[in-house]
């Protein structure tokens, strides 16, 4: 098989598909972790798939996760594809999305799917930062690689940084556990700042949504990202169902991947944004002792402050 026709077979399911020699992404990713587990399958591929940017806006009852869980579960959604181009390519190969222990965003940059920006995010010029990441190491030696053409960088801009509410960007930098999108997605109890500045059901999305490269990026919406009527989250919902009945009712959506206690969680810090007195007695019964005490501590903070209002 040929770089090109292996290439071809991944635009059929990709937007934006580039091809590196294993042994390139193993040498500059080991500068950054030395003990980069090894891959002996000579050609990575990095992929991109991008998706839509649509905003809804919490309600009273429904709440709102970062746009990029709208739709089937991204990870799911590129191993499939991964797999149909597979399916048709005789040789071995190893696929990872998000979960695996290499440096995606590494890959993209020397494949130049696309450069690595401010916010910490990939930036492509057709799709902005509006798009998902996939790999796949592949058993089979090329006759050349695929870098794509990419002629582009942040400039002097530094929207992101500004817009950051808790300054987890800064110049030539960013602190993961300052960052929204990271402390959210966490089982702990959060502090005083945290909670004051979540906004969010799941993730965050101001330093996408600030970029001057995402202007007029985030319109082509994949069969698999269509909107399912999941992407509002119903809050009583939250309290009332069980683990095993919210997933049945929302299933198949990436915000769920660390479980309902944490959604709930953070719906209470928005409720509090919200000054939303409504569901008082469903936060009361919701501190029992079968909760993580990381999520009591929270919510107990929540409920005091609700009650001051
Ligand atoms: S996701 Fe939100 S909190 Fe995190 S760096 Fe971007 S703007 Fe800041
Ligand atoms: S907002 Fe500006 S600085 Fe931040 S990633 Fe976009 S272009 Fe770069």
């Amino acid at each position: 098989m040929t770089s090109k026709e292996l290439r071809e077979a991944f635009r059929s399911k990709f937007d934006v598909v580039g091809i590196i020699k294993t042994k390139t992404y193993l040498d500059e990713a080991r500068k950054i972790n030395p003990s980069i587990e090894n891959v002996d399958y000579e050609t990575m591929v990095v992929l991109g798939l991008s998706y839509p940017k649509r905003i809804f806006k919490h309600t009273d009852t429904h709440l709102v996760p970062s746009f990029y869980t709208f739709g089937e579960d991204y990870h799911q959604v590129l191993k499939k594809r991964i797999d149909d181009v597979m399916v048709n390519i005789d040789y071995k190969y190893i696929s990872g999305v998000d979960n695996h222990p290499h440096n995606e965003r590494l890959a993209a940059v020397l494949s130049k799917v696309g450069y690595f920006g401010k916010n910490q995010l990939i930036i492509n010029k057709d799709y902005g930062t509006y798009m998902f990441l996939g790999i796949v190491f592949i058993d089979l030696a090329l006759d050349e690689t695929f870098i794509l053409d990419i002629d582009d960088d942040c400039g002097t801009c530094r929207k992101c940084i500004t817009a950051c509410p808790t300054e987890a960007l800064y110049d030539g930098g960013y602190d993961m556990k300052r960052c929204i999108s990271f402390y959210n997605q966490e089982k702990k109890a959060l502090t005083d700042d945290e909670i004051d500045a979540n906004y969010s059901l799941f993730g965050c999305d101001i330093c996408q949504m600030v970029c001057p490269k995402n202007i007029n990026k985030g319109i082509k919406i994949h069969p698999e990202f269509e909107l399912t009527g999941k992407e509002m989250v119903s809050i009583i919902d939250m309290f009332e169902l069980s683990q095993k009945e919210f997933k049945t009712k929302y299933d198949n959506m990436s915000y769920l991947w660390k479980g309902k206690t944490i959604l709930l969680r953070n719906a209470l810090l928005v409720m509090l944004r919200q000054k939303n007195l409504k569901y008082m007695n469903e936060i009361e019964k919701t501190i029992t002792e079968d909760k993580p005490k990381w999520f009591n501590d929270t919510a107990l903070k929540v409920l005091n402050r609700l009650k001051k209002i």
